[in-house]
């Protein structure tokens, strides 16, 4: 889960992160009223948007009156704004954060993630700040720092040490690196964050560190120890079938393609989804309806990969272990009716029962192909809608 860059500054502050002062507005007028319990007369009005590269696409504004503010906040809100990151049609803007502008002398690179090769948590350090991360390690990757923290020993002044100076700071400014390297850990770990990414971590022209944007994630399975996190969910920032599959217990991911999967296991949903590759197809979701497919929970998966409009066929593919055939044929029958299906359906069912499970799908009327196996399911699946297209 992720949340927005002033939710995350808020966050910072209250662990003692350096942050400049700022307040978040849903209005124009909110925005310049608001503005005025901040110090100075120079603002940046900040589009509040899980995307990055919202300068690029007009969402950063600097502004030196009230009426400039009120006039860029308004242009902001309520529209969608595009990035690099965002795709064609953009994030909507619902919000926007006014802070006191900052006098930046350089922009730095700092962030904490989960390190998939070692299994640990690690701190990536650049002197190229402000710009985007995967470009510098791409072009000059000898100017990125990775350091990761064991953690049986956990932090230590060391970490502090090593990132100051790839950051090239010294003195105070090593100092006040050394405490932010600690606060940022204590939060990631304490909050069970996935990433938290500062960038830029600016020096300001009076030697002060500062915190100029922040991303925070989550780990989803670590979300039931906090719920002040979840409280800072936005789900108009996610997909919303992904919002609806969530509160059925169903694991859904959108893709591009035109094969709707509903699968039993994340394993053999990927292989899957592989196999429709394999015979030239492509497939339309990731759907994992966990061991306990019940009726319910099939006519949900049902209604959620149908709402998708480019879906042409959908490819069922279910093991039943711990679930019997014939329970899950009778849930893909009642949702296949509940659901008026009017595209294609393949379904393939091993496991217990198997027999009476495909009998019951034989004599439902419904016009189900049946499949054997998996190569069997894909070819049907992916020769189904290449005829209906
Ligand atoms: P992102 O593009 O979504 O990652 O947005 P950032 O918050 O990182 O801002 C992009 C760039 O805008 C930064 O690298 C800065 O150069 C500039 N910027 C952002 N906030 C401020 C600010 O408070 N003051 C000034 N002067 N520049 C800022
Ligand atoms: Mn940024």
């Amino acid at each position: 889960m992720n949340i927005h860059e002033y939710q995350a500054k808020e966050l910072l502050k209250a662990y003692g992160a350096p942050v400049a002062k700022g307040t978040v507005a849903t209005t124009a007028q909110g925005a310049a009223a608001q503005a005025k319990d901040l110090s100075g007369d120079v603002f940046v009005v900040k589009a509040q948007i899980h995307a990055g590269g919202r300068g690029k696409g007009g969402g950063i504004k600097l502004v030196k009156t009230l009426e400039e503010l009120h006039a860029e906040a308004d242009r902001m809100l309520g529209k969608p704004l595009i990035t690099p990151q965002t795709g064609p049609k953009g994030a909507s803007v619902r919000s926007v954060y006014v802070v006191e502008d900052t006098t930046i002398a350089r922009e730095l690179y700092l962030s904490l993630l989960v390190d998939r090769a070692s299994g640990r948590v690690a701190f990536v350090a650049s002197t190229e700040g402000g710009v985007n991360i995967e470009e510098v390690a791409a072009n000059t990757p000898e100017l990125i720092t990775t350091l990761d923290v064991d953690p049986a020993s956990g932090l230590s002044g060391f970490h502090g040490r090593v990132i100051a100076s790839a950051l090239k700071l010294e003195g105070d400014l090593a100092k006040q690196c050394g405490k932010l390297v600690k606060t940022l850990y204590n939060l990631f770990i304490e909050k069970d964050a996935s990433l938290i990414e500062i960038n830029p971590l600016v020096v300001t022209k009076e030697d002060k560190l500062v915190c100029l944007d922040a991303k925070m994630g989550f780990e989803d399975n670590a979300l039931f120890r906090h719920p002040d996190i979840v409280e800072l969910r936005d789900i108009h920032e996610e997909d919303p079938a992904e919002v609806e599959a969530s509160k059925h217990d169903l694991s859904y991911v959108k893709l591009d393609g035109t094969i709707g999967c509903m699968v039993n296991g994340a394993g053999l949903a990927m292989a899957t989804m592989d196999i429709i590759k394999l015979y030239g197809g492509e497939p339309a979701n990731f759907l994992d309806v966990g061991g306990g497919a019940t009726k319910e929970r099939v006519t949900e998966a049902f209604k959620i990969i149908l709402s998708d409009p480019n879906v042409q066929g959908v490819l069922v593919n279910i093991f039943g272990g711990i679930m019997r055939c014939d329970t899950i044929a009778e849930g893909i029958i009642a949702a296949a009716r509940e659901t008026n299906i009017a595209v294609p359906l393949v379904v393939r069912l091993e496991g217990t029962n198997v027999e009476r499970g495909k009998e019951l799908l034989r004599d439902s009327g419904l016009a189900i192909i049946p499949a054997d196996d998996l190569d069997d399911a894909a070819k049907k699946a992916v020769a189904a809608v290449k005829a209906a297209a």
